[in-house]
């Protein structure tokens, strides 16, 4: 099996583990690699040092004092080793983005989050750069690529495509696409229910667009808002969770019955705060509060996957095209859904009609972070 050959189909929850390489500074400082993955077996193993002991510290081979693997759907290797195939964005995309894009054409929501601690790599990963564009950019360009493909076979079919670009910060919502206006304070869009839609954000923009440059121009606006706002505040885009949605509607047309049918599906590419914030133990006032609401999010979206995971719990919701939607009660009472803003606003995109996918990002020499990243994508699968 190649190493990034599509994964297996089956199931409705995704975990995988991203490495970065490492940094011109960690470079310059000798850092050592404290991951290995086996490619075969997908088996990330962390070695941890024992720093803490000058006897050892002085031995390389003698530091490490113990190992923990854990096995994931899939793990990405960004490093120049014969063993282990170095993971492009390309590779990410084509083993994991390109999948989930079917998905959506076969009329399933998608919502992929990136997991991990600041400077992990979780933007790279979603967004990259522009001569490494990552998921997202990705995900549109494809999408338009097959739009247009589809529209010159199958005429008879047709596509609206809209877009949204929101951050949850410290539980409220904040529309990207809405410029920033200097020198006031941040308007935060308020949270309704809908009998039938469940959760949604009331005013949220939603673009509609029509080509690749149009999406790229929108996914700007919504990150140099992130950045503008994040820079006053005192860098917040680490600690709040960036959700780009892709609203894909297929309208086919039956031309002998004139009839129309419309299949609907979101996606959703989710950029997380980091993963260090949920601590800050030493935190009063404001800073406990935001660390304890991120730490409220992210475990929430733990268990949640985690229940959705659980295949007792996929029986129970019930047949796989059961859609999200209606109220908090019944069968979808065990999913904590409502623990958080986050959690709740992407009910419709977790279980039920959907696919799930959380890509873990870890720093090659952090133990310590990356042990709870590990245990934390661990305990989602
Ligand atoms: P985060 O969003 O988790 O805070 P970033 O995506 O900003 O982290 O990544 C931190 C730095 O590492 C950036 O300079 C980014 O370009 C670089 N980086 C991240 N992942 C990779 C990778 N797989 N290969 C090369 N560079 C990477």
């Amino acid at each position: 099996v190649p190493p990034h050959a599509r994964m297996d189909p089956g199931g409705n929850v995704r975990v995988v583990v991203r490495v970065r390489a490492f940094l011109p500074r960690e470079i310059q400082r000798n850092a050592e690699c404290l991951i290995t993955m086996d490619p075969i077996r997908q088996v990330t193993t962390l070695l941890i040092p024992n720093d803490s002991d000058p006897a050892n510290s002085r031995a390389k081979s003698r530091r490490v004092i113990e190992e923990k693997a854990f096995t994931f759907d899939n793990s990405f290797w960004s490093h120049n080793t014969d063993d282990h195939h170095y993971a492009t964005q390309e590779d990410v995309y084509n083993s994991l983005g390109e999948e989930f894009l079917d998905h959506n054409f076969e009329g399933y929501h998608t919502c992929i989050f990136a997991y991990g601690q600041t400077g992990s790599g979780k933007s790279y990963t979603m967004m990259g750069t522009p001569d490494q564009p990552g998921l997202i950019p990705r995900t549109c360009e494809d999408l338009f690529e097959r739009i247009a493909h589809a529209q010159s076979e199958t005429p008879n079919i047709s596509y609206n495509v809209r877009v949204s670009y929101f951050e949850v910060y410290n539980e409220h919502v904040r529309d990207l696409l809405v410029p920033v206006v200097p020198n006031q304070p941040p308007y935060y869009l308020k949270i309704r229910e809908s009998p039938t839609e469940g959760p949604y954000v009331k005013d949220l923009t939603e673009v509609p667009v029509r080509n690749i440059q149009e999406i790229l121009r929108h996914m700007r606006t919504g990150d140099a808002s992130r950045t503008t706002a994040s820079t006053k505040m005192n860098d917040t885009s680490s600690r709040s969770h960036a959700v780009f949605t892709i609203m894909l509607k297929q309208i086919h047309h039956d031309m002998e019955t004139d009839e129309t049918t419309e299949r609907s599906s979101r996606i959703r590419l989710v950029d997380l705060a980091g993963s260090e914030r949920a601590k800050s133990t030493e935190a009063t006032g404001a800073r406990l509060r935001e660390g304890s609401n991120i730490n409220k999010s992210l475990t929430t979206l733990g268990r949640v996957i985690a229940a959705l995971a659980d295949p007792k719990q996929s029986q129970s919701r019930g047949g796989r095209r059961r859609r999200g939607g209606v109220g908090g009660g019944g069968r979808d009472a065990v999913v904590p859904y409502r623990d958080s803003i986050l959690t709740w606003l992407l009910k419709d995109s977790l279980g039920g009609n959907s696919k799930t996918a959380m890509i873990a990002c870890i720093a090659p020499s952090d133990y310590e972070e990356t042990l709870s990243t590990l245990r934390y994508a661990d305990q989602a699968k």
